[in-house]
């Protein structure tokens, strides 16, 4: 999105006497220049902004997006989000009865058609956790997007170390849209709804 006039960017691709290379150009520049003073930027430069964004969210997740998180859980009066987060506690709850479960079959304490049965129903308690939860994420509720994204974008960065090269599925997977402030900074909105700008 431009920055100047809102419009969307183009994806066009540049041919110079020696090189070719793909720029983003806003719409509103290409039918007139009069309206919009937008020049193309490389899409090379985006991606290498992407880079930093990213390396930048993995050392700082934890001041960024934790007080995002917790603000959510702590002021929301959203139920859903309370129950999510019961039900994450459930879940280890019950990994470790299938663990203890299995540990007193191995040794045998407990009779096949026993483990059987119990283990059954702790994977049936699971199944219905899971729908459950499933069905509160799909909830059309603001909080619970932002939470559902916020998380999912700290599990991410939790794994993830320092990247040197861009990946278009990670891209894909936590970018909304980017905001082209001038030829030198960029903003990636993400879906958790953070704006993070960055120098080009
Ligand atoms: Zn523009």
């Amino acid at each position: 999105m431009c920055g100047e006039c809102g419009n969307t960017f183009k994806r066009r691709i540049h041919t110079t006497t020696t090189c070719k290379y793909v720029a983003w150009c806003c719409n509103t520049h290409i039918d007139d220049i009069e309206h919009c003073s937008m020049q193309f930027i490389k899409d090379e430069y985006i991606k290498l902004a992407f880079i930093t964004m990213q390396n930048k969210l993995v050392y700082a997740r934890k001041q960024i997006l934790k007080p995002l998180l917790d603000s959510l859980h702590t002021n929301s009066n959203d139920d859903n989000i309370a129950r999510v987060k019961e039900i994450e506690k459930l879940l280890l709850q019950n990994t470790e009865q299938q663990e203890i479960l299995t540990r007193f079959r191995v040794q045998g304490y407990l009779d096949p058609a026993v483990f059987s049965k119990e283990h059954n129903e702790l994977l049936m308690q699971v199944d219905n956790y899971r729908k459950e939860m499933e069905a509160l994420n799909h909830t059309q509720s603001d909080d619970m997007t932002v939470a559902s994204e916020t998380t999912a974008l700290l599990h991410f960065l939790n794994r993830a170390g320092l990247i040197t090269e861009f990946d278009d599925k990670v891209y894909e997977k936590f970018v909304n849209h980017i905001i082209v402030y001038s030829r030198q900074e960029i903003g990636f909105t993400l879906k958790c709804g953070l704006t993070l700008r960055e120098r080009m």
